[in-house]
């Protein structure tokens, strides 16, 4: 059988609504972009964001900023990171986490990750407490949550302070608590190929009012805090201000309006997103040789991109197997190759790092494959591009 070449796009993401737009025309028309140019009696769209996303992440305070690295950075500076201090991290994540904790100021201590693309907790005891860590900056990598129970039996055992990457897991959960609800500060992206799209953005929550004291002053509120949608009382202010550097990375109230209207979409996106998933993954289950990572069931996730292994490929047939599905339109990125290619770059590639030997992430990385699914793909879609991946590979094996 002969199966058509796929011709959608895999970074086409949906436009933003009809009310997104009207509502962004509404902030442009209004001249007052910045989120503290706002009339004496309203609230600017950038906190009405906070206020909004706070209630659907069921967190006490909110803080928009300009991106999701950003908010990994602040939040580390406002948990009280000191310079040159190591900070615990998946070794299987995107450039932007190390990034941000060297921009803290911290020393990057990698932790092994698993074929299950989450961190291996026997590893990371060792490396706590071989560094004296005092903090963990989680990143649930391509969606996936580790045993959160395991985990913060974990941290509270080893006094770590958890600082949670959820770029990949919006609107996820663990035995029906949010991603970004576990630890002392939950960073989300709102960066065009995360859950929610404004072009760039990002998140920073938490219950903690010193903590985003700290945070809402660093970055850059001019002494204007009492503006904010969801941020602790004044008190929490009046002492930091004088001792906390403004560090600039405010988001401005088009991309918030942008942002608000797609909040209340989240739900339905998440279930369009997993019939997307399952309808790969059904294909990709029946291949000999393929290992997909185990999804708990207390995982709620956000099938956002798929992700598998063919444990034992050669490197030779990993890229000829990604250059026959690009070749049938359907594009897939490979961890192991040895140079960063566009967003897949892996630890060997971060050379500012002290260099760290990971053999189980890297026999992890040298089989992983993975792959967008846009919300712009039907589940049509979906079953060619499976199919194309299943003929790919057993051509590629067939060799
Ligand atoms: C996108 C992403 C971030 C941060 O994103 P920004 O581009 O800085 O908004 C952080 N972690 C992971 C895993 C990501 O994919």
């Amino acid at each position: 059988m002969r199966l058509n070449i796929f011709k959608g796009s895999f970074t086409q993401q949906e436009p933003i609504s009809e009310e997104g737009i009207a509502a962004a025309v509404k902030v442009l028309r209004s001249g007052r972009l910045h989120r503290y140019n706002a009339e004496r009696d309203e609230l600017s769209e950038a906190s009405l964001l906070e206020r909004e996303f706070a209630a659907y992440q069921g967190s006490r305070y909110a803080l928009a900023c300009s991106s999701g690295g950003y908010a990994l950075h602040i939040a580390l500076r406002a948990a009280g990171l000191r310079a040159d201090e190591p900070v615990l991290t998946n070794a299987f994540t995107l450039a932007p986490v190390p990034g941000a904790i060297v921009n803290a100021g911290g020393r990057v201590v990698l932790v092994e990750t698993t074929m299950d693309l989450v961190p291996d907790l026997v590893d990371l005891e060792q490396k706590a407490s071989k560094s004296g860590a005092r903090f963990m900056v989680l990143s649930y990598m391509r969606g996936h949550m580790p045993d959160m129970d395991a985990l913060m039996e974990l941290t509270g055992r080893l006094h770590l302070t958890l600082i949670e990457d959820c770029a990949h897991t919006m609107g996820a959960s663990w035995d029906g608590r949010k991603s970004g609800s576990f630890g002392l500060a939950g960073c989300f992206s709102t960066q065009t190929y995360k859950h929610i799209n404004s072009g760039e953005g990002g998140l920073l929550m938490s219950d903690d009012p010193a903590f985003m004291g700290r945070a809402i002053l660093m970055s850059g509120s001019y002494m204007l805090y009492e503006r904010h949608g969801a941020a602790p009382e004044a008190r929490f202010f009046s002492r930091a201000k004088f001792d906390t550097p403004n560090f600039s990375g405010r988001m401005d109230n088009v991309r918030a309006a942008i942002l608000r209207a797609q909040i209340p979409e989240l739900v339905s996106k998440t279930e369009r997103w997993n019939k997307r998933y399952q309808t790969v993954e059904a294909c990709l289950r029946g291949i000999p040789g393929v290992y997909l990572p185990n999804r708990p069931l207390q995982e709620r996730y956000v099938g956002s991109s798929i992700q598998f292994l063919f444990p034992g490929i050669s490197a030779q047939k990993a890229r000829a197997f990604v250059s026959r599905c690009a070749k049938q339109g359907v594009e897939i990125s490979w961890f192991g190759d040895a140079g960063p290619k566009g967003f897949t770059s892996s630890h060997r590639n971060w050379r500012y790092l002290d260099p760290q030997s990971l053999p189980h992430t890297d026999a992890t990385l040298a089989s992983l494959f993975d792959m967008r699914l846009p919300l712009t793909f039907s589940i049509a879609d979906c079953r060619l591009i499976g199919n194309i991946i299943l003929r790919c590979l057993e051509e590629t094996c067939a060799q």
